[in-house]
């Protein structure tokens, strides 16, 4: 079978680094296996669904790179739900319930106050047809709750955490649809698994316990006689802050912010492509690279931290791999190739190009040099002459006339050339400032 992923984000907000992180893993699995990648917007709850979201999570997967293969909307899928719905109302797998939020907080805190875990205790598997009949005269309508088989234990083999075992009695029978008839996530989800081919599903820890619940699901669709294979599951370890906790910031952490800050999207993935796995995380441009040592294996049960300073320092080594054709449009007017490759390693973000290509344009703003800076100077600019490599060229010939090596022979020529005391290479530089402005710049600085 076609290895097939999905990232299942609900459109209730813009994606953060931790949904990024998986729908990037998801994406890598695919790629590596050479599958399949599906985009499914998970948007049952209509009134927390938002279009605009819809918009950002598709532009935000376009900035990452992450294009799916496919995508698929839930809320256009209705009738399926509804006709997974019926099969496992025929099956005596689902059952009316009527406690209110309130009802149900209450059994909660009873028995949590005896010690006791907060299962669901199932009272309303005891109604009979005339307690139905009473609440639909009363008009209160009923949402439903999958009932789990006590009997069957539940386990898998869990990509990143190896063997698991629940123990379906301590598992609440889950509501799968509220009383109006809307579908909470559960069933919906396991659903379009199943009709979408999808081999594996790859998501964070917060979701080992609905995939304990769900596996009784995909086993009753395929019992009733929905077709399809239960997929593989994996849970990643979750990602906290630096400060090692999770943090609100992380929740609120997303693209817009990302690119505001000049991060580029190849530093993100470098990133979160290895972070909490045991393999280094470095500065590989090459998505090619990244998807070949992509392995479920190197994932650690360990939370991953997730560091600004590392991925600042990820990005501008990223910055000063680009190629010019992937900046061009970002870079300021007249700077072109030659300029670029000049420039970049001085960069931690390509935003800074601007202000770097200033010492080419000018004007600059040379300090004040000694009497015997100056008459070196007006030597530099005497003996300045164009060819190949015309720094080479003029270190050489006033090394050869002066006394002078090291620092005093090149920074005063910085210094003159660019009104600063480091940046770029000066063999790269000096061509780009071109001949008659590198003398007047010269002259300039010899008063
Ligand atoms: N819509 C769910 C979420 O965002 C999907 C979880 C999943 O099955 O991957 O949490």
């Amino acid at each position: 079978m076609t290895t097939t992923t999905r990232f299942a984000p609900s459109p209730t907000g813009r994606l953060h680094v931790g949904n990024i992180r998986t729908a990037l893993h998801n994406w890598m699995l695919a790629r590596k296996q050479g599958g399949r990648f599906l985009l499914r917007i998970d948007d049952t709850d209509a009134e927390r669904s938002r279009e605009e979201y819809v918009a950002a999570i598709r532009a935000d997967l376009a900035w990452l790179g992450l294009e799916p293969d496919g995508e698929e909307r839930q809320s256009a899928r209705l009738d399926h739900y509804e006709r997974a719905f019926e099969a496992l109302r025929a099956a005596g797998r689902v059952y009316r319930c009527y406690e209110t939020a309130q009802e149900l907080e209450l059994k909660r805190k009873i028995l949590l106050g005896r010690g006791l875990p907060p299962i669901y205790d199932r009272a309303a598997l005891a109604l009979n047809e005339a307690d139905h009949a009473e609440k639909a005269a009363e008009g209160i309508a009923p949402h439903w709750r999958f009932r789990l088989d006590h009997e069957a234990s539940i386990t898998w083999d869990d990509g990143v955490r190896g063997a698991q075992k629940f123990d379906p009695a301590q598992l609440s029978d889950p509501v799968i649809r509220r009383a109006d008839g809307s579908w909470l996530y559960m069933l919906p989800s396991a659903v379009d698994d199943l009709a979408m081919g999808v081999t594996d599903v790859l998501r964070g820890e917060d979701h080992v316990s609905n995939t304990a619940v769900q596996i009784q699901m995909f086993d009753a669709l395929i019992a009733a006689g929905h077709a399809g294979q239960r997929p593989r599951f994996a849970h990643e370890a979750l990602l906290v802050g630096s400060e090692g906790k999770l943090s609100k910031r992380l929740g609120s952490l997303g693209c817009d912010a990302f690119r505001e800050r000049g991060i580029e999207p190849q530093a993100l993935i470098a990133l979160l492509a290895r972070l909490g796995t045991s393999l280094p995380v470095e500065p590989i441009g090459e998505r090619a690279a990244l998807i070949e040592s992509f392995d479920l294996e190197t994932f650690g049960r360990a939370p991953a931290k997730f560091d600004d300073a590392e991925l600042e320092r990820i990005n501008a080594a990223i910055v000063h791999q680009l190629d010019f054709d992937a900046v061009a449009p970002r870079l300021p007017d007249g700077m072109d190739a030659a300029g670029w490759h000049a420039i970049r390693p001085n960069l931690s973000h390509v935003g800074e190009a601007a202000e770097w290509w200033r010492l080419v344009t000018g004007p600059i703003d040379p300090p004040a040099f000694t009497e015997d800076d100056r008459a070196y100077l007006r030597e530099a600019a005497r003996l300045l002459a164009w060819g190949d490599d015309p720094w080479r060229a003029l270190t050489g010939a006033l090394k050869a006339a002066t006394e002078r090596k090291g620092k005093a022979l090149f920074l005063p020529l910085r210094q003159a050339l660019t009104g600063m005391d480091h940046g770029p290479d000066m063999a790269e530089l000096l061509p780009l400032i071109g001949e008659d402005e590198a003398r007047r710049r010269l002259e300039n600085a010899a008063g």
